[in-house]
C-alpha cells in the first residue's frame, strides 16, 4: 500500500496511523468554545452559575442594552462564580458601534405599506406616521437616490427615490410594522459616522477600568477602527483583546487587514445578513474564516446559530447543520444571542450546542489523520489520498509570538499526533502560545498554563484549550507534575500516557524552545 507523502518522510504504520485516529469517548473534550450573551434570562447569579455548569465558556455584555450598572453586576456575578469554581471564564464586552437607529415614531409603531412612500427628516421629532428620524444627523446628506435602506434586521426594505436639503423621500419595497429605536441598516453606503460614538467610549473605558478580557466592536469598516481602540485601551492599561465584528460590504471589502490587525474576530451575521446579500453569507463565513486561520486569530461564529430554542426545546435540523458547519469550518467558538439572553431555555440551549460540537468534533478528527495536525491531512484508509479540507494552513506568525515558539509549537503538535499524546501543554504567560497551538487544529486536546488570570480567561476562546492556573516555579519537572496531578483528578490521564510539553528552558533565546514528551 502507497503510505501517503509527509513534509518529513513518515514512520508509522498505516495500523498505528488508524490507531492514532480513532477518537477516545470516554475522555470527551468539548473542543469548540461556547459564547452567551447575557440579558434579562440569564442576568441572575443562580442562572450564570448553571449556564457555566453547562459549559458556557465566554459570556457577551451587549453594551446596547441594558445599563452600566447591570453590566458591572453581571461582570461582578461571573467573576465570583468563576472564582468558585475554579474556572477562568472570559468576559466579553461589546461596543454598539456607528448602529444607526430609527428615532421615536408617533405611537411607537408604523405599518410601512408596500409600494408607498416614507421620508427621512432632519431633527429629532417626527409628527407623521410617514416620516422617520434617525440617530445619525448626516444621514440626509449621505443618501443617494438608488440606495436602499433596510428597517427590521432587514424584513422591511425601502429604495431612495428623491432627495432635497431637507428631506430624503423613499418607496417601500417591501412592507411590514416598524417600531421606534428600531436599527436602520444601510446595505452598501459608504457612511462618514464616526468608529466610535461617545457611548463606545464610555463603556470601552469601562471595559478597560474593570478589567474585561474581550472588546468587540460593531460595524468595523477598517483596520484604523481596529487599532483604535486596540489603543485606547492599552492607554488605559487594559490587556483586553480587540474582536473585530465583522458586519459590513465594507469589512468584506478590506478583510485581510482587518483580521491582521484585530486580535480576534467575530462573524456577525445578524448584521453581515443585511447588510450584505444573505444568500452570499454562507460562503462569505468561510472566508473570514479562512483568513483568520491564515493569520491565526481566534473567530466566533455569531447569531441565530440555534435561534428557534428561543421558544422551542430542541434546535431545527438545519440549526444543528449550521452549528456543525461552523465548527468544520474552522471556528473556535460559536455565540449564543436571543437564545440565552432573552429564550425560555437558556440552559437547554448551551447543552444543545456542546452535544453537536461534541458529536461533530469526533467525527472530524476521526477523518482526519492528526498526526500530521496542521499542514495536510489524510483519511484513515485511504493512504495517499488526501481530505479535502476547507481550512487552509496558518500562514502569518500570531502577533506577539517569537519565531522559535511558533516553530517549536509546529513540530511539537506533529509529535504530539504521531505519539498519540493525551494531553498538549503549553506554558503561555500571555496566552499567545495557546493560539498558536489551538489554530493547528489538532485532536491533542491542550491544557494552557500561565499564572496571570487575565491570561487564563482569554484561552477560554480558544479553540481546543483548557486554561489551568500555573504553579510559582515554571520549571519544566514542576509544571509537569502539577499537570499529571490535574489530569489523574480530572480523568484527563491514565498511567502510561504521553504528554507533550512547551515550555521554555530560561536560557535566553526569547521564545519557548523546548518541546517535551512526558510518560505518565
Ligand atoms: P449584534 O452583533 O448582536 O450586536 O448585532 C452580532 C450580529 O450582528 O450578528
Ligand atoms: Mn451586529
Amino acid at each position: 500500500m502507497a503510505t501517503p507523502s509527509h513534509p518529513n518522510g513518515s514512520h508509522a504504520s498505516p495500523q498505528q496511523r488508524r490507531h492514532a485516529s480513532a477518537p477516545d469517548s470516554s475522555r470527551d473534550v468539548v473542543r469548540t468554545k461556547v459564547v452567551a450573551t447575557i440579558g434579562p434570562a440569564c442576568r441572575s447569579e443562580e442562572a450564570i452559575r448553571s449556564l457555566v455548569e453547562a459549559g458556557v465558556d465566554v459570556f457577551r455584555l451587549n453594551m446596547a442594552h441594558g445599563s452600566m450598572q447591570e453590566h458591572q453586576e453581571s461582570l461582578d456575578r461571573i467573576r465570583r462564580i468563576s472564582e468558585s469554581l475554579a474556572r477562568p471564564i472570559g468576559v466579553l464586552a461589546d461596543l454598539a458601534g456607528p448602529k444607526i437607529r430609527l428615532g421615536e415614531l408617533p405611537g411607537g409603531a408604523v405599518e410601512c405599506v408596500e409600494g408607498a412612500d416614507v421620508k427621512f427628516i432632519r431633527g429629532s421629532e417626527s409628527h407623521a406616521v410617514d416620516e422617520f428620524t434617525t440617530t445619525y444627523a448626516p444621514l440626509i446628506d449621505e443618501l443617494s437616490v438608488g440606495d436602499s435602506v433596510m428597517l427590521t434586521d432587514g424584513t422591511i426594505s425601502l429604495v431612495v427615490e428623491e432627495k432635497n436639503a431637507a428631506w430624503v423621500r423613499c418607496r417601500v419595497v417591501q412592507g411590514g410594522t416598524v417600531r421606534s429605536r428600531q436599527g436602520v441598516n444601510l446595505p452598501g453606503v459608504k457612511l462618514s459616522v464616526a468608529a466610535m460614538s461617545a457611548a463606545d467610549w464610555q463603556h470601552a473605558e469601562w471595559a478597560a477600568s474593570t478589567g474585561v478580557d474581550f472588546v468587540s466592536l460593531s460595524f468595523v469598516r477598517s483596520a484604523v477602527e481596529v487599532k483604535l481602540l486596540k489603543e485606547l485601551l492599552r492607554t488605559r492599561g487594559s490587556v483586553a483583546r480587540v474582536v473585530a465584528k465583522i458586519e459590513k460590504r465594507e469589512a468584506i471589502d478590506n478583510l485581510e487587514s482587518i483580521v491582521d490587525a484585530a486580535d480576534a474576530v467575530m462573524v456577525a451575521r445578524g448584521d453581515l445578513g443585511v447588510e450584505t446579500d444573505v444568500a452570499s453569507m454562507p460562503m462569505v463565513q468561510k472566508r473570514i474564516i479562512r483568513a483568520c486561520q491564515r493569520y491565526q486569530k481566534p473567530v466566533i461564529v455569531a447569531t441565530q446559530m440555534l435561534d428557534s430554542m428561543q421558544h422551542a426545546r430542541r434546535p431545527t435540523r438545519a440549526e444543528a447543520t449550521d452549528v456543525a458547519n461552523a465548527i468544520l469550518d474552522g471556528a473556535d467558538a460559536c455565540m449564543l444571542s436571543g437564545e440565552t439572553a432573552i429564550g425560555e431555555h437558556p440552559i437547554l440551549v448551551v447543552k444543545m450546542m456542546r452535544r453537536i460540537a461534541n458529536e461533530t468534533e469526533k467525527q472530524y478528527l476521526a477523518d482526519r489523520w492528526h498526526y500530521l495536525e496542521g499542514h495536510f491531512h489524510a483519511a484513515p484508509g485511504s493512504a495517499g489520498v488526501p481530505v479535502q479540507e476547507f481550512l487552509p494552513a496558518p500562514e502569518f506568525l500570531v502577533e506577539g509570538l517569537h519565531p522559535i515558539t511558533q516553530a517549536v509549537v509546529d513540530g511539537a503538535s506533529r509529535i504530539a499526533g504521531e505519539l498519540d499524546a493525551k494531553l498538549f501543554v503549553v506554558a503561555s504567560k500571555t496566552g499567545v502560545t495557546a493560539i498558536a497551538r489551538s489554530k493547528r487544529r489538532g485532536a491533542v486536546p491542550t491544557v494552557g498554563l500561565s499564572d496571570d488570570p487575565a491570561a487564563l480567561r482569554q484561552m477560554a476562546l480558544y479553540w481546543g484549550v483548557t486554561p489551568l492556573a500555573a504553579v510559582a516555579t515554571p520549571d519544566a519537572a514542576a509544571i509537569l507534575e502539577h499537570v499529571t496531578a490535574w489530569g489523574l483528578r480530572e480523568g484527563r490521564l491514565e498511567r502510561g500516557d504521553r504528554i507533550l510539553l512547551v515550555a521554555g528552558s530560561g536560557f535566553g533565546t526569547g521564545g519557548h524552545n523546548m518541546a517535551l514528551v512526558h510518560e505518565v
